[in-house]
């Protein structure tokens, strides 16, 4: 026995119909052993003789319940019902596909001793049986791909298995923000067995009790929830391991997740975190970006660890902040690059070639939740800053100042320069269109929307014609005419 060379890509072999064989002769014997060595030798679940340059019809499989030596094998029977799951292939190392297939199938074949048999097999059988018949007619797995996703050769080697079964995963998530990785997962195939997410909290003028959004989108997509208070409560620490999962995804679920959780899944835990770690760790990483003025933020899939944002990166993908772009825009394009990371990060995994980068801890910054107060515009700061902090804060919660006594949000402004200006911090120096030009500390803004306590957001000329008192200026909590 002795392993053969795996023909790859464009080998004409692997395009040919292959012959059937007249009869299970000694030599045809050696040649499933070379194929069951083969395969082995590259960590495959199954291998046709095509994928070794011979054009006859013979399979081995072996999906970890030992190896089976199909001569000739025929599908003669097929389930109603298919399952789309990512496949790769010993011939197309670096390249997964997502292909649709048969949930069961029935095959017959002659084995090792020439004699015939039936077999049936599910999940990762089925598929293999499906894909290794393929190659027997010259067809790969790339012709039925809906998707195919490139490994990237110098970072995964070998993609090793020949098939690949998808994780059973346990998504811990809460707002909007983990939607797009939620289905994403879903969209791909992976059995997500359960959502834990935050218990619902009272919301609202009417103070009523509200689902997470992720809750809302989990019982939409008919995956079983718990909302527990604590998520190291033994009940909900029994529920996570009830549902057995390879692998947990978190996205901003919103509490601490103790390592009795963590160390569950055999293939670990990843975050979807926004941020290029080390910079921005902690729960709020998009609004500190943009109220630092960043050009550049990202997302992050790290694995996670004890230690908060600390975690070993996997996957990191960087976009451009636009000078004008808010926290609403922002948030909504990292929780989509996000999902499409998580993928690609699982993936890798699966192709055991995914990274682990351990995070310089000295370059790291911290990313808090605003504190009470700092949401307030300080009109002595430069024009930038001002309107950093008017984005950052839209469209939640607000930057906030006074006009005359009278409290306002600030919802949009524009720089007009960031050149030194006349005129008292806060002053307004004139009006332009529906936009109000104001004095900052360094350089004048345009202010274009704002918000009275109780009343809709209006443009900033509308909101000054309405008052008419003396001084024009922004930022005085004090006194004034209403
Ligand atoms: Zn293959």
């Amino acid at each position: 026995m002795a392993a053969k060379e795996i023909r790859k890509f464009d080998d004409p072999v692997l395009r040919k119909r292959a012959k059937p064989v007249r009869k299970v002769t000694r030599e045809i014997q050696k040649l499933l052993d070379d194929m069951l060595d083969t395969m082995r030798e590259a960590q495959g679940v199954g291998l046709a003789a095509p994928q070794i340059g011979v054009s006859k019809r013979l399979v081995v499989v072996d999906v970890g319940e030992g190896p089976r030596f199909l001569v000739n094998p025929e599908i003669v029977r097929t389930s109603d019902e298919t399952e789309t799951a990512w496949e790769g292939c010993l011939s197309f190392p670096g390249l997964l596909g997502e292909v649709e297939r048969y949930a069961r199938v029935t095959v017959k074949a002659l084995d090792r001793d020439g004699r015939e048999f039936w077999m049936d097999g599910d999940g990762l059988l089925s598929r293999a049986l499906q894909h290794e018949i393929d190659h027997l007619d010259g067809v790969v797995f790339l012709d039925r791909a809906s998707a195919v996703t490139k490994v990237p050769e110098e970072e995964a080697g070998e993609v090793v298995a020949e098939t690949l079964a998808l994780p059973a995963v346990v998504f811990m998530g809460s707002p909007e923000f983990a939607i797009p990785s939620l289905d994403e997962l879903v969209g791909a195939g992976f059995p997500v067995k359960l959502v834990v997410t935050q218990p619902p909290r009272p919301k609202g003028r009417r103070r009523e009790l509200t689902p997470t959004p992720v809750e809302v989108r989990a019982r939409e997509l008919g995956i079983p929830v718990i909302t527990p208070e604590k998520v190291g409560s033994p009940e909900s620490v029994k529920a996570i391991e009830e549902a057995s999962p390879d692998l947990i995804v978190v996205s901003a679920y919103g509490q601490k997740i103790p390592g009795e959780i963590l160390a569950l899944p055999k293939m670990g835990a990843l975050n979807v975190h926004p941020s290029l770690l080390p910079a921005y760790r902690g729960a709020n990483p998009i609004q500190r970006a943009i109220m630092d003025g960043r050009d550049t933020t990202g997302v992050t899939i790290m694995w996670m660890s004890e230690e908060m944002d600390a975690g070993d990166i996997c996957v990191q993908k960087a976009v451009e902040i636009g000078p004008d772009e808010t926290f609403g825009t922002l948030e909504k394009r990292l929780a989509s690059l996000g999902a499409h990371a998580l993928i690609e990060a699982i993936l890798l995994i699966k192709a055991g070639s995914a990274p682990r980068i351990p995070q310089d801890a000295s370059k790291a910054t911290k990313a808090p939740l605003l504190k009470p107060g700092e949401e307030v515009v300080n009109w002595n700061k430069s024009a930038v800053q001002i309107h950093n902090l008017v984005r950052a804060l839209s469209p939640e919660p607000g930057a906030m100042t006074w006009y005359r006594g009278e409290r306002i949000k600030l919802w949009e402004t524009r720089v007009l320069s960031s050149e030194k200006t006349v005129g008292a911090p806060g002053e307004v120096l004139s009006v332009d269109g529906d936009q109000v030009i104001v004095a900052c500390g360094e350089g004048t803004i345009a202010v274009v929307t704002v918000q009275p306590s109780g009343k809709r957001p209006m443009p900033a000329a509308a909101f000054l014609r309405g008052r008419t008192g003396l001084p024009r200026r922004f930022g005085d909590a004090e006194g004034g005419v209403k």
